[in-house]
């Protein structure tokens, strides 16, 4: 049955829920990512599993895809521009990737705007992620500001929004949900 709205039905912005993820998740090819201008200011990331060609991150406690033996892996993100032709896409970095990144983090207290280069190592589709991070030329100043890499995730993987960037009529709405649901259970 469907869910009957509890909110006005006039809205000049549709929810958060209902707008698609803004940014393409960038995978390294065989040759790795193109040079690329950090945005965020960090990387986040997490515990994920692959099933049918998309991550789906690992809960806490042993998941239906732990129990099938699927891999779990690190994985770690942050919204980049392309330093050619500006496309912003969420970059997709591996643990291997990281210890350049993270060195230039604790330098620079930010990765805002670091030049990230990546090439894989043999060059296949799953040799080893290398990243060489520098300090760019680039006028960060006339790139965007982003998104918290956390609250993408959270959409790009189904999770429910972090509590503490709700407002208190999302956490009615979903409190009057799940109400409905306990008493059709
Ligand atoms: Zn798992």
């Amino acid at each position: 049955m469907a869910k009957h709205p509890t909110q006005e039905s006039w809205a000049r912005r549709p929810n958060e829920e209902d707008m698609p993820i803004t940014f393409l998740v960038n995978r390294a090819g065989p040759k790795g990512h193109e040079a690329q201008i950090i945005l965020s200011h960090d990387v986040e990331g997490g515990y994920v599993h692959f099933a049918r060609g998309r991550s789906v991150k690992c809960p806490k406690g042993p998941c239906e895809h732990c129990k099938a033996n699927s891999e779990r892996r690190w994985r770690g993100y942050c919204v980049c521009a392309n330093a050619r032709n500006r496309e912003l896409t969420l970059v997709e970095l591996t643990a291997a990737a990281m210890k350049p990144i993270d060195i230039y983090f604790r330098q620079h207290r930010t990765l805002r705007g670091a030049l990230l280069t990546t090439k894989r190592i043999p060059e296949k589709p799953n040799g080893r992620l290398y990243a060489t991070i520098v300090e760019s030329a680039q006028a960060i100043t006339s790139y965007p500001a982003v998104p918290s890499v956390r609250s993408l995730l959270r959409k790009l993987w189904g999770l429910p929004k972090d509590p503490d960037a709700n407002g208190d009529v999302q956490r009615k709405i979903r409190e009057a949900d799940d109400d409905t649901n306990s008493q059709t259970a």
